[in-house]
């Protein structure tokens, strides 16, 4: 059982509205890096990712790294990164047992290597990916290598077959899920498109509140709610367009359908104001 979920962000970074929405301004506005802690009364303390860190700037000091950082100009305070902001609420990075990773950008796998004991829950098929990569192509991916711990192979935990569970009577459209830990708190859920082997985490607290995060399924709240697809500049970076929007569409469905499940999408300025929000 969950008993805390807490919706906290790690540094930030600014676009043009208009590239994550088809039909949008040319106004700069901010992207948060959104992460999560969720305290479950067994198995200890877990994040949904982790937002940029520190080492993100120095990761990106040095060219070809550095056309990253011009091309996202990223705003993190000292204090600001995600051991940091835990900190601030009483939890030691020390003391986090799971990091769940949606998948291996800069902004969701900053801050890493803050955290010394955590095992890494993610889709092999998003690491596999990228490892066979020369270190250009994976920047182009928006992968940096050098955030990733050199013993993080060792300490990763892949979902297994036997967890998978049928999830189509409460998230429809989506039909299959990994339950983490077998007692339906967290059940992890493939959102594909935006990266191959994105995962997202369908999370529910001891009240019975059931939290959806989507990653990077879908930049803004606006865009599932409206159905909103982003601009063409935004499909570079798209891994599968196609399966992009059919992700998108199941979100939109689960929104019509349970509105009672909030979904938070990873940089979603508006997520930062509710219920969860620490
Ligand atoms: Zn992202």
């Amino acid at each position: 059982m969950i008993n805390r979920i807490i919706i906290m962000h790690a540094g930030y970074c600014t676009h043009p509205e208009r590239i994550v929405a088809q039909g949008g301004r040319w106004k700069s506005i901010k992207f948060p890096a959104i992460f999560a802690f969720f305290e479950h009364e067994f198995y200890g303390n877990i994040l949904f990712d982790t937002g940029y860190s520190e080492s993100f700037y120095a990761e990106t000091s040095r060219l070809p790294f550095k056309i990253y950082a011009k091309l996202t100009p990223v705003y993190l305070k000292k204090g600001e990164c995600a051991a940091g902001v835990l900190e601030s609420h009483g939890i030691r990075p020390g003391n986090i047992d799971y990091i769940i990773l949606s998948h291996f950008h800069a902004d969701h796998i900053g801050g890493l290597k803050d955290f010394k004991k955590a095992r890494f829950i993610y889709n092999p098929i998003a690491y596999a990916g990228l490892m066979g990569k020369t270190k250009f192509t994976a920047l182009r991916k928006g992968f940096l290598r050098g955030l990733v711990p050199e013993d993080f192979e060792e300490r990763s935990l892949v979902p297994e077959e036997k967890m998978k569970v049928d999830i189509s009577g409460q998230l429809s459209p989506f039909s299959c899920g990994y339950d983490l830990f077998g007692d339906g708190s967290i059940i992890l859920v493939d959102l594909p498109g935006h990266t191959k082997g994105q995962l997202g985490a369908l999370v529910r607290d001891k009240e019975g509140r059931r939290v959806f995060f989507v990653a990077d399924a879908v930049w803004q709240s606006k865009a599932y709610k409206e159905l909103i697809r982003p601009s063409r500049i935004a499909n570079i970076i798209m891994d599968n367009c196609d399966e992009y929007m059919k992700t998108l569409g199941r979100i939109h469905e689960v929104y019509k359908q349970r509105p009672e499940i909030k979904i938070i999408p990873s940089h979603c300025m508006e997520e930062l104001e509710g219920e969860f929000h620490g």
